[in-house]
């Protein structure tokens, strides 16, 4: 056990685009039992785009799409710029009292108009009767699209579909990691049948889903306490406590700028087989040191 053989593997992984950060975060990598992936950015492309609107109570899609887009001006979310983005040439109209509501969506007032936009969760905890949305709620989410909901008044008035394909080489990539012998999770704020729908594509054993941003270091910590060595692999702002609670944080290149802070490990490239490449040479390395 050299620790010149660990150097050179931490030398070796940057050839092909990992950055480990020291010999340790190598070390620890050889022990995983458990890889955590975020969901949105990580195992897909990360830019959703709105392919469904249905309306409720008369109002019309482009003035739902328009309060909803008012709202969603002011947030960052992946979810807001799709919304946004299905907008545009549109004038929207000011919003007064914006908040976020943190892993649930937004609020706001428009010309003495409450509107709440976001999940299943944020319209349920505010009262809202959804029913109406519940047959094409269920209908998108077992085809893996995200449903955003906008309530006006108390009133349910819209449902909005969110479609964000798995990145091209997320299965190739996973199927690798099976390979290695790793048992692969799913750590998202989205909705459970979304996320497994999305999961079940990606060939994701376990998914963890509908927790809210404060949640996910706590799932890691669940899955420490039952005695496994955890990875987690995210981009996000919400993924910077779980990438610093695992065992070994792994940070997507492109993503954050705090998340790759985190991560004992950053990939350069967008793609899950940076995770394959650094596993595998962190096993052989390991392996030869025995
Ligand atoms: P994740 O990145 O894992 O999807 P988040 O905590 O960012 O988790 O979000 C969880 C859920 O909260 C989203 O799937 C969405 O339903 C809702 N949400 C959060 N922010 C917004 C937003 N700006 N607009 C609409 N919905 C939102
Ligand atoms: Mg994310």
């Amino acid at each position: 056990a050299t620790p010149m053989s660990i150097t050179a593997g931490v030398g070796r992984a940057a050839e092909f685009g990992v950055l480990v950060r020291d010999a340790d975060a190598l070390q620890k990598a050889s022990t995983l039992s458990t890889l955590v992936f975020d969901k949105t950015g990580t195992l897909t492309e990360g830019q959703p785009k709105v392919t469904d609107i249905h309306t409720f109570g008369g109002i019309s899609e482009s003035e739902a799409l328009r309060f909803a887009a008012a709202l969603e001006q002011g947030s960052h979310h992946p979810l807001a710029q799709a919304i946004v983005e299905k907008a545009q040439g549109q004038t929207l109209p000011e919003v007064q009292n914006f908040r976020t509501l943190g892993g649930l969506g937004l609020r706001g007032d428009v010309d003495g108009t409450t509107l709440l936009l976001g999940n299943q969760a944020l319209i349920q905890e505010n009262g809202v009767d959804a029913q109406a949305a519940d047959g094409l709620l269920n209908e998108m989410t077992e085809q893996g699209a995200t449903p955003v909901l906008l309530a006006v008044d108390g009133q349910i008035a819209a449902l909005f579909g969110l479609r964000d394909p798995l990145r091209e080489d997320s299965i190739g990539a996973l199927q690798r990691l099976h390979q290695l012998g790793y048992r692969l999770v799913m750590l998202t704020g989205d909705n459970p049948r979304t996320a497994q729908a999305i999961a079940t594509q990606a060939g994701i054993d376990t998914v963890i889903a509908g927790v809210r941003p404060d949640g996910k270091a706590d799932a890691i910590k669940a899955l420490q306490a039952k005695g496994q060595q955890v990875a987690m692999i995210g981009d996000g702002i919400n993924d910077a406590p779980a990438l610093a609670q695992a065992d070994v944080g792994i940070a997507m290149g492109g993503g954050s700028d705090v998340a790759i802070e985190t991560a004992a490990i950053t990939l350069m490239r967008p793609s899950l087989h940076g995770v394959a490449d650094a596993l595998a040479m962190s096993q052989a390395t390991l392996r030869n040191m025995k």
